[in-house]
C-alpha cells in the first residue's frame, strides 16, 4: 500500500545476504569438518527452551539472565526463552534422552543464539555460535583436546595471532572460600572501584576481575589470587592441562583473574582474544562444568566444552583469511524465441544432470542484454540457442573468460565442448 513505512529487521538481528553467506558457508564446512576429525558429532536443540533451564544453569544472578533473555509466556501460560546460549540445552537433551547414563558424548552444534545487549560491532542480538561439550570425561586430556579443536578450527580458516588465557577456578568450595576473601579484600577499597563494580561485590564478587576500569584494576593489582585457594588435585591437573598443551606447541598464557560470566563453570576456564576486531575480543570461551547436569536433574556428570561467536570469527576470516569465492554458475544459457526456450531448459537440464552448475536467462531479452547478464553471472560459457540454431541438433557455445572463440557443436557434444574451455580455465 502505498505511504506505508517499509518493515525494518528487529534491531540487532541481521540478515545474511548472497556474497556473505559464501564465507558463512566455509566456515561452517570448516566447522563439520575439524569436529569430525575429533570424534564429536552434531546436536540441534530447539531455539526455545523453558525459561527454567537457563535460570538453573547459567545462574540467576549472571547479566545473562538477569537482563539479556528473550522471555515470553505462551499461550499455555508457560514461560519460555529464547536460547541465550546451548550448553545447558545439550546437557537437558543428554539427560532427558539417557545419552548420559554409563556413556560419553563428544557433541557439537552451530546456531542462533538471542542476548537483548546493545548493538554494536561483533555484538548483535540474534548470534551465531558453535560449540563443542564433552560429556563424561573428567581429566586433563579432554581439556586438551577441547582446546585443540579450537586451535585446528582457526588454522584451518587461517587465522593467526589469537591469545589463548587460561585459568582454574577451582572447585564450588576453594571459589567459595576466594569469593569471601576477595570480597573482604575489596570492601576495604571499596571507594576507588568503579561503580559496576561496587554494584557486583555483594551479589557478584568474581565478576569484578573482569573490570576494564583502571582505578579497579589497580586495586585488583593487591587483591588476593585465586590460584593460592586451589586444593592441590585441582592444582596437579590445571598443571596436567599446561603440560599437555605445551606437548602439541599450543600457546597460552594464564591469567588468574579470567572469570566466566555464566555460573556454571568448576575447575579449568579459557577464552580466546584478539586485538584485531576492537572492543568485542573474545572469540571463543569455555571451560569445566562438572555440575551442570546434576543441577538439571540428571546424575553428575563431568563436563567441559566451548563456544565461539561467529560473527566475530567471520569478521577475522575476512580480515586475514584467504578470500571466499562467490557462488556463480558454470554455464549460462541465452536463448532467443520460443522455439529456443524449449531447446534452453532441455540442454540446461542435460548438464545439470552431469552435475554443471547452470543458470538459464529466464524472461527473453535481445542477445547483446542477455550476454550482458551472461558476463554478469560470472559464468565462464553461455550456451546460445539463436534463430539460426533454435530447433535444430546443434548450439552454439561461446567462451566468456578469454578461453577461445566461439563456436556452433552438435548437441550430443556439448558437455564436453563446455568441459573443455571450464577446464582450461582452471
Ligand atoms: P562478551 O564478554 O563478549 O559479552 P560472553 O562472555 O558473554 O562474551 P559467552 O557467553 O562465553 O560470551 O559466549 C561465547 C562467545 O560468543 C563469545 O566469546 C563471543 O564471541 C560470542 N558472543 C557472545 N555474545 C555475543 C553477542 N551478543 N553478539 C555476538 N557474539 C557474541
Ligand atoms: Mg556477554
Amino acid at each position: 500500500m502505498a505511504g506505508e513505512t517499509n518493515v525494518q529487521s528487529v534491531r540487532g538481528m541481521n540478515d545474511l545476504l548472497p556474497g556473505q553467506i559464501e564465507t558463512w558457508q566455509r566456515v561452517e564446512a570448516a566447522i563439520r569438518e575439524v569436529s569430525c576429525r575429533y570424534g564429536y558429532r552434531e546436536i540441534r536443540t530447539p531455539v526455545v527452551e523453558r525459561t527454567e533451564l537457563f535460570r538453573r544453569s547459567i545462574g540467576e544472578q549472571t547479566d545473562i539472565v538477569e537482563k539479556e533473555m528473550y522471555t515470553f509466556t505462551d499461550n499455555n501460560g508457560d514461560s519460555l526463552t529464547l536460547r541465550p546460549e546451548a550448553t545447558a540445552s545439550c546437557v537437558r537433551a543428554g539427560n532427558e534422552h539417557g545419552l548420559l547414563h554409563n556413556q560419553t558424548q563428544r557433541l557439537w552444534y552451530v546456531g542462533p543464539m538471542f542476548r537483548h545487549e546493545r548493538p554494536q560491532k561483533g555484538r548483535y542480538r540474534q548470534f551465531h555460535q558453535f560449540g563443542i561439550e564433552a560429556l563424561g570425561w573428567a581429566g586433563s586430556d579432554i581439556e586438551a583436546e577441547i582446546i585443540a579443536v579450537g586451535e585446528r578450527l582457526w588454522s584451518s580458516l587461517g587465522i593467526t595471532g589469537l591469545n589463548l588465557e587460561i585459568n582454574s577456578l577451582g572447585s564450588v568450595s576453594a571459589r567459595a572460600n576466594y569469593r569471601d576473601a576477595l570480597k573482604a579484600y575489596l570492601l576495604d577499597h571499596v571507594d576507588a572501584l568503579d561503580a559496576d563494580s561496587q554494584r557486583r561485590l555483594e551479589r557478584n564478587p568474581l565478576r569484578i576481575l573482569d573490570s576494564k576500569d583502571s582505578g579497579t584494576q589497580e586495586v585488583l593489582d593487591g587483591a588476593p589470587s585465586l590460584s593460592d585457594f586451589l586444593e592441590s588435585a585441582e592444582r596437579e591437573g590445571f598443571e596436567r592441562l599446561q603440560q599437555l598443551l605445551t606437548a602439541v606447541n599450543i600457546r597460552f598464557s594464564v591469567n588468574t583473574r579470567l572469570v566466566r560470566g555464566l555460573d556454571y563453570y568448576t575447575g579449568f576456564v579459557f577464552e580466546w582474544t584478539t586485538d584485531q576486531l576492537g572492543a568485542q575480543s573474545a572469540i571463543c570461551a569455555g571451560g569445566r562444568y562438572d555440575g551442570l547436569a546434576e543441577q538439571l536433574g540428571g546424575r553428575a556428570v563431568p563436563a567441559a566444552g566451548f563456544a565461539c561467536g561467529l560473527e566475530r570469527l567471520i569478521e577475522l576470516v575476512i580480515l586475514q583469511g584467504e578470500e571466499t569465492p562467490i557462488q556463480s554458475p558454470r554455464v549460462f544459457v541465452a536463448a532467443l524465441g520460443e522455439v529456443a526456450e524449449v531447446d534452453a531448459i532441455r540442454h540446461a537440464e542435460r548438464l545439470r544432470g552431469a552435475g554443471v552448475d547452470v543458470q538459464v536467462n529466464c524472461g527473453q531479452g535481445s542477445l547483446k542484454k542477455q550476454l550482458r547478464r551472461a558476463d554478469n553471472s560470472s559464468a565462464e560459457v553461455a550456451v546460445i540457442i539463436d534463430e539460426e540454431v533454435a530447433g535444430t541438433s546443434a548450439v552454439k557455445v561461446k567462451p566468456l573468460r578469454g578461453q577461445g572463440e566461439q563456436s556452433t557443436v552438435p548437441v550430443n557434444d556439448l558437455l564436453a565442448s563446455v568441459q573443455a574451455i571450464t577446464d582450461s580455465s582452471n
